[in-house]
């Protein structure tokens, strides 16, 4: 297993769990790539990014469950979105029948007006009596000219669905690909009453992955951590080794590459990504940014366990401080908070998170603290009277792949045209955008294709939440 983010670990559980032997091998020095948590100079644990399931996500939990991470994401059924001026309206589901579950707070929701909302509506209903498949989304329309044509307010787009969409798939609106968006309203808000469920670990990232490596070892296998692979041989369309950076080889039956879609080509020979389009046209998967933005505060300023922010640069705000209470009321002893009030001046860490952040990213970290510490002034106004006791911004310009119009082209299957060789990702095609749920989906894939070629093919993938009420009706 070449890359221990969670598409390396979630095969690499799988397949121990199976029997195999499993050898990982990661650069870093740490698990969970992307999702990963490290700790800073002075002590603080912080999150690469604040990173949040949804109740849809049934691969992650399923993960989540085998590798005895599931007790440590809190699950909220009710999101509170704030303003600029810092009114707040919030989401949850009644008891009536999908999807009409959150009609209730929908009405009532004081950001948006009647116009708003009949547009809305009209949208959610023509993607509910779909299947969440309407056939207007199909050959590469973007989500932006969709919700223009199902005639969309401007405040209906850039207060709800640009709101929604992406934080959900970090990018903008007019670059996204129509089915994704559509996609995540269906399968969140409209199949059924439980897939908006927020899903926030109460403990740094790095903290979810303790039970893969017990796992592996359990079965004979191990994990190197600070094993960054050179290349991988191929001889006679097969894989053949792996090379390290120190000159060191490994020879094994089955070889899964689960690193990310800009990182594979240069470890295949260049003659083979040549020969095979789904090596080389990873090259037109385009990548788009998230920043977050740490800020620990000399007060207590924001109750909220989150937030949701219309109109502003800032997508969410998250209350590091009271999500890692909240859950674990201290049960883990490292947690960010618990380090935090052994620090002299700081009383809350916040952190707020800008998907598709293009504009930041040429933007000093100067300038994005000073437009943060402004939006969260706006949005809570207690933080007027805080003072900033530190701050610091993570830029991560490649965050995810960009679903953009027609991308789906670009993403390889597991399989591969190297025969023992497997690709693992969130870029691989899951039919999900860059999510920690593709992730898993991938690993769990790639591991049942080993597992066919094995001889003992089994499913490992779960399926998705079941379509309830008159979407189950209406979905046929
Ligand atoms: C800032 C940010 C915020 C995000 N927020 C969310 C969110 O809220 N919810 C959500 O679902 N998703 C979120 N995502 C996306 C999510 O993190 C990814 O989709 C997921 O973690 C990808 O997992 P992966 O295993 O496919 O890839 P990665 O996590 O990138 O794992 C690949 C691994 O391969 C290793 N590697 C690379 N080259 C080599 C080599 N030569 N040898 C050995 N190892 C190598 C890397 O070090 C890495 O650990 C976010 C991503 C970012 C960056």
């Amino acid at each position: 297993m070449i890359g221990g983010g969670l598409a390396g670990l979630s095969a690499g559980v799988a397949l121990a769990e199976a029997g195999f032997r499993v050898r990982l091998y990661e650069k870093r020095p740490h698990l969970g790539g992307r999702a990963a948590s490290y700790v800073l100079p002075g002590g603080e644990h912080v999150d690469n990014c604040q990173h949040v399931t949804l109740g849809c996500c049934t691969n992650l939990a399923d993960f989540y469950r085998r590798v005895g991470a599931a007790g440590k994401i809190h699950f909220f059924d009710r999101l509170v979105f704030a303003d600029s001026t810092g009114r707040r309206g919030t989401m949850e589901a009644s008891s009536l029948p999908a999807p009409m579950h959150m009609a209730g707070s929908f009405a009532a929701f004081p950001l948006l007006d009647w116009a708003d909302k009949r547009a809305i509506a009209n949208a959610l209903v023509a993607i509910a009596r779909a299947g969440g498949r309407p056939d207007d989304a199909d050959g590469g329309v973007n989500m932006l000219d969709w919700l223009r044509r199902r005639g969309q307010t401007e405040a209906a787009i850039s207060r709800f669905w640009g709101v929604v969409l992406v934080s959900a798939l970090d990018e903008e609106l007019s670059r996204t690909d129509a089915h994704y968006g559509i996609d995540v309203f269906w399968k969140a808000f409209l199949a059924n009453h439980s897939g908006y469920h927020v899903g926030i670990p109460s403990v740094p990232l790095g903290e979810l992955y303790g039970g893969c490596l017990a796992a592996i070892e359990k079965r004979g296998g191990e994990a190197r951590l600070r094993a960054a692979v050179r290349g991988i041989t191929i001889e006679d369309g097969r894989s053949a080794g792996v090379e390290f950076e120190n000159g060191a080889r490994e020879i094994a039956d089955y070889y899964i590459a689960a690193v990310p879609h800009d990182a594979l080509p240069s470890l295949l020979p260049a003659p083979v990504v040549e020969r095979h389009a789904e090596f080389r046209n990873l090259s037109r998967l385009r990548s788009s940014p998230i920043t977050g933005v740490h800020l620990w505060l000399d007060r207590e300023v924001m109750s909220e366990p989150f937030l949701t922010v219309v109109d502003r640069t800032t997508q969410w705000i998250f209350n590091k401080t009271a999500l890692s209470e909240s859950a674990s009321n201290g049960a883990n002893g490292s947690s960010g908070a618990n380090e935090l009030k052994s620090e002299n001046t700081a009383r809350q860490y916040l952190q707020m998170v800008i998907s598709a952040s293009y504009d930041l990213i040429p933007r000093s970290r100067r300038e994005i603290l000073a437009l943060a510490w402004r939006e969260l002034s706006e949005v809570v106004p207690a933080a007027r009277e805080a003072r900033l006791v530190k701050g610091t911004v993570i830029k991560e310009t490649s965050a995810t792949f960009s679903p953009e119009p027609g991308c789906d082209r670009w993403r390889p299957a597991q399989t591969s045209p190297i025969a023992n060789l497997y690709l693992a990702g969130d870029w691989t095609a899951t039919g999900w955008p860059a999510t920690m749920e593709g992730a898993v989906r991938s690993g769990y894939l790639a591991a049942e294709a080993i597992l066919e070629a094995a001889g003992a093919p089994a499913r490992l993938l779960r399926p998705e939440l079941p379509t309830e009420g008159l979407s189950r009706w209406w979905a046929g």
